[in-house]
């Protein structure tokens, strides 16, 4: 196996909060180890493009706050095809560059996957989603932070909604993870929780907000992914008031708020560790890994593994927390 002299560090796909402080990580923690680290921007489009930047310590000073990434992200098609692959291999080779961290998504991470398979540069990924959907970590980065955004946003709302007797959808991020959506329901008080994971009859969540009602709730609020099964939360929210008009009824979408903002304390110790775990890796000779938080502690998952085994996150006693607490 070729020593790692020069390893390159990108962001792709969906931006999370933590991505800054996971660069940081990775660049410090790389010249610390005597690597150089180049970042490439907008991910595999800048390997195609050849967007190289020689990074220094400076380079990644006071960005441990900030969400977004100084990398840039991008969703590229051309490195969907063979020839794309190929340019992108033979720049970071002109570059120099021997060894790669990808931090994003199950999207980023497959890219990686089929990358490193047919070239010999090797590959660590970085699990950077807010979704919280990878195999072989227990949290993703921008979890912590996407939820913390959600419950802001679900206690603002209560405000009024206790104040008119409201009942409020509020539709969050998750197209097939209801992760946030069980989070935030649980740590904003939600009288009602909807997953992709799970189907709930339109019937069953107007029993329970009629309950609420006898019990004298005075308000109520439902948390909708945007995956679950019977639409987002307008198709819901039209559906319940058809049958169900005890409280006036608003729907509020949180959509790409929930994506940016400084990452929160976790995530950026997350963050921290997760960048210098992978450069660790590479250095032991590690490739087609992902880091992993698992127990407080870190795990490096066969990325093949990972990517095939599809995790059910979703726990079950915070759902039934759910419904006890809700009542
Ligand atoms: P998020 O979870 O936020 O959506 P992601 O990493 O899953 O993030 P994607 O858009 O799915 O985001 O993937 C990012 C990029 O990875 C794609 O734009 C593409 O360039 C690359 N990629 C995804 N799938 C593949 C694949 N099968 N082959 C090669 N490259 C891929």
């Amino acid at each position: 196996m070729a020593a790692i002299n020069k390893i390159g560090v990108f962001t792709s796909g969906g931006d999370a909060p933590g991505m800054n402080a996971c660069i940081r990580a990775v660049v410090r923690s790389g010249i610390y180890l005597g690597k150089e680290v180049v970042g490439i921007r907008q991910g595999y489009q800048g390997m195609i493009n050849k967007n190289f930047w020689d990074m220094d310590a400076r380079s990644v000073s006071n960005i441990i706050h900030l969400g977004g990434t100084i990398l840039k992200t991008a969703r590229c098609m051309e490195f969907l095809t063979p020839e794309g692959r190929e340019k992108a291999y033979k720049n970071l080779r002109s570059h120099g560059i021997d060894s790669l961290i990808a931090i994003g998504g199950d999207g980023t991470a497959t890219g990686a996957e089929i990358f490193s398979e047919k070239y010999d540069i090797p590959v660590i990924c970085i699990p950077g989603t807010i979704d919280n959907d990878l195999y072989g970590t227990d949290f993703t980065l921008g979890f912590d932070t996407a939820n913390n955004t959600v419950i802001e946003a679900i206690d603002k709302i209560r405000d009024t909604a206790a104040s008119h007797d409201r009942l409020f959808f509020i539709e969050v991020m998750g197209r097939d993870s209801g992760c946030i959506a069980l989070r935030s329901g649980i740590a904003g008080g939600a009288e009602a929780i909807l997953l992709p994971e799970r189907d709930t009859a339109i019937d069953e969540l107007i029993k329970k907000l009629e309950t609420g009602a006898k019990n004298k709730k005075s308000s109520s609020i439902v948390i909708v992914a945007e995956g679950d099964k019977n639409g987002g939360a307008y198709d819901v929210a039209k559906r319940v008031k058809e049958k169900f008009d005890f409280y006036d009824a608003k729907v509020t979408i949180l959509g790409h708020l929930q994506r940016g903002g400084s990452p929160s304390s976790f995530d950026r110790v997350l963050a921290c560790r997760f960048g210098y775990a992978a450069v660790k890796a590479l250095i032991n000779g590690d490739t087609r890994k992902i880091v992993g938080i698992r127990g407080n502690s870190i795990a490096l998952t066969d990325l093949h593994e990972a990517l095939n085994l599809h995790e059910f996150k979703l726990e079950e006693d915070l759902m039934e927390l759910s419904t006890i607490l809700s009542i």
